[in-house]
């Protein structure tokens, strides 16, 4: 796939004019501006339909792409040609294809032609909103297209949402406000060196993101503040065992921060019982937030929408339509029914950035640690737009359907097992091989994990599909993820028929795995 191809004439009759090189002041010209504009569009669109031809997965080792790079910058300009000549060169083959329709691990995501132009077009205009008026467009579309997906996903008109690059830093900025809802001056006087400040604690379940830890150890509040409630059969938060948690840091004179609930858990979209959690966060007095990153999303499908029971009730609620809403990475949307206690814990106004203006319009940076931020918001409402609600809603019923159809295979089939409930478009499961005539459990278990990776490992390195794993109970999880806008049911039938061929190669005689 070239850059340039046949229709680039005009290039080979003015080749000595060294097109495409910059011009000794100022940006490229409007010629080159729009001849290589339209030159890198046909190639996205080459890329998306001949996609399927390149391995998910790059296939080259660590190191490699650097070391065919200069180690030097270039100290004069290099033709534009040359540039994305490079990108086919050295940059494709060291990509790995997260658009690729056989992309299935961790959670599958997908841009979409209008989150492109959305990003195309935020790019150009390059605006800064850290204050309404540096950018009334992007401050006022980022409360009009989260309030559109607020209302999409159902949720109260009392959140009022804002937008944060990933849910990691949502999430950070969530409990930073609970934090701040306590009253104990940490924003004024810090958390170190002070006789006067109890342990504070962050209740989170066994299977809640790694995002949470390390929203605590940012905040200085330590990893020995999250307590992890141990979780049920399916997964889910045990809402007895954080009850009595509570309890037992009250009377230790901890002081309970903040509960992280999720719906979708990363390993298995396990959905914690968030109603009765809610019940306990009230009763306690405790900052409910809600981390729906992945599943949130699925919320926008009315037949779905009982997934966020109970999150109504939560102080906030982070979701990540760059997951599993077709937008290009980076976007998370952070819903918060009280703003005032963020903004709180987070503004600082110097006098450069005073406006007269500040009292009645919202301020970016009031909001979070970044100053400056980017229009994301324009994506996301080119895709809303785009889609609509039902369009967007049809493609994650469809995904749920594959991942149910998926599903039905392994539980069919004597070679396979599920390893946690379909809540979603993810399916757990494993190769399973009847027990060896006096192998113990344990060491059926480590010959299956053994076999379940080696699967993995090669049909990674097949370059035909990418799948990721977890452990659950102890054994090695496959994980197949659907949430590719171009993934069908033709790509799972082909991933479960080399699933099926690798476990077959594997467990010959052969090999003996
Ligand atoms: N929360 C959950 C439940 C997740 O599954 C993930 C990522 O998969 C995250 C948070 C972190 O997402 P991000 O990459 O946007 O920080």
């Amino acid at each position: 796939m070239k850059f340039l191809g046949e229709c680039d004439t005009s290039m080979k009759q003015a080749e000595s004019e060294a097109h495409g090189l910059a011009p000794s002041q100022g940006d490229m010209s409007a010629e080159d501006f729009e001849r290589f504009g339209h030159a890198v569009i046909d190639w996205i669109n080459r890329y998306f339909a001949n996609i399927e031809g390149r391995p998910v997965l790059a296939q080259i080792q660590p190191g490699e792409l650097r070391a065919q790079l200069p180690t030097a910058p270039p100290a004069q300009g290099e033709a534009m040609e040359a540039i994305l000549a490079d990108v086919d060169r050295l940059i494709m083959p060291a990509l790995t294809h997260w658009n690729h329709p056989s992309f299935f691990a961790y959670f599958a995501t997908s841009t979409s032609a209008p989150g492109i132009f959305g990003e195309l077009l935020s790019a150009a205009f390059d605006t800064k909103a850290m204050l309404w008026r540096t950018s009334p467009a992007s401050t006022e579309l980022e409360e009009v297209a989260l309030d559109w997906l607020r209302q999409m996903m159902g949720l109260p008109a009392e959140f009022q949402g804002i937008i944060y690059d990933t849910a990691s830093v949502s999430s950070m900025h969530a409990i930073a406000a609970a934090r701040e809802s306590l009253d104990l001056r940490i924003r004024e006087d810090g958390m170190s060196g002070r006789a006067d400040l109890p342990l504070l604690r962050v209740y989170a379940s066994d299977q809640s993101h790694s995002s949470i830890e390390k929203a605590l150890i940012t905040l200085g509040m330590g990893q020995r503040s999250l307590r992890a409630i141990p979780s049920d059969a399916e997964f889910r938060m045990d809402a007895g065992v954080l009850a009595r948690a509570i309890e037992e840091d009250r009377r230790n004179n901890i002081l309970p921060c903040c509960v992280v609930a999720t719906v979708g858990t990363t390993s298995t979209t396990s959905i914690d019982p968030v109603p009765a959690i809610a019940d306990i966060c009230e009763r306690e007095r405790i900052w409910l937030h809600v981390d729906a990153a992945y599943a949130g999303s699925a919320a926008i499908v009315p037949e779905m929408r009982h997934i966020l029971d109970g999150c109504e009730r939560a102080d906030s609620f982070v979701t990540n339509p760059h997951k599993w809403l077709l937008t290009p990475f980076d976007l998370s949307a952070l819903y918060c029914r009280r703003m005032d206690i963020l903004r709180r814990a987070f503004t600082l106004v110097p006098e450069y950035l005073r406006t007269p203006e500040a009292e009645t319009v919202r301020n970016g940076s009031d909001y979070g640690i970044q100053l400056g931020r980017r229009f994301r918001a324009l994506k996301l409402w080119m895709i809303l737009r785009y889609f609509g609600h039902e369009g967007l809603a049809a493609r994650i019923r469809e995904h749920c359907r594959l991942a149910r159809l998926f599903a039905s295979w392994v539980e069919a089939s004597d070679d396979w097992e599920l390893l946690a409930p379909v809540p979603f478009s993810l399916v757990c499961f494993r190769a399973v091989t009847s027990q060896r005539e006096g192998e113990t459990k344990a060491a059926r278990n480590t010959h299956l994990d053994t076999l379940n990776e080696a699967i993995m490992h090669n049909l990674n390195a097949s370059g035909a599909a990418f799948l990721s794993h977890t452990r659950l109970n102890n054994a090695l999880s496959l994980r197949l993820a659907i949430g590719n806008i171009r993934t069908t049911e033709s790509h799972i039938a082909h991933v479960w028929q080399l699933l099926n061929e690798q476990k077959s190669l594997l467990t010959s005689s052969a090999t003996m795995l």
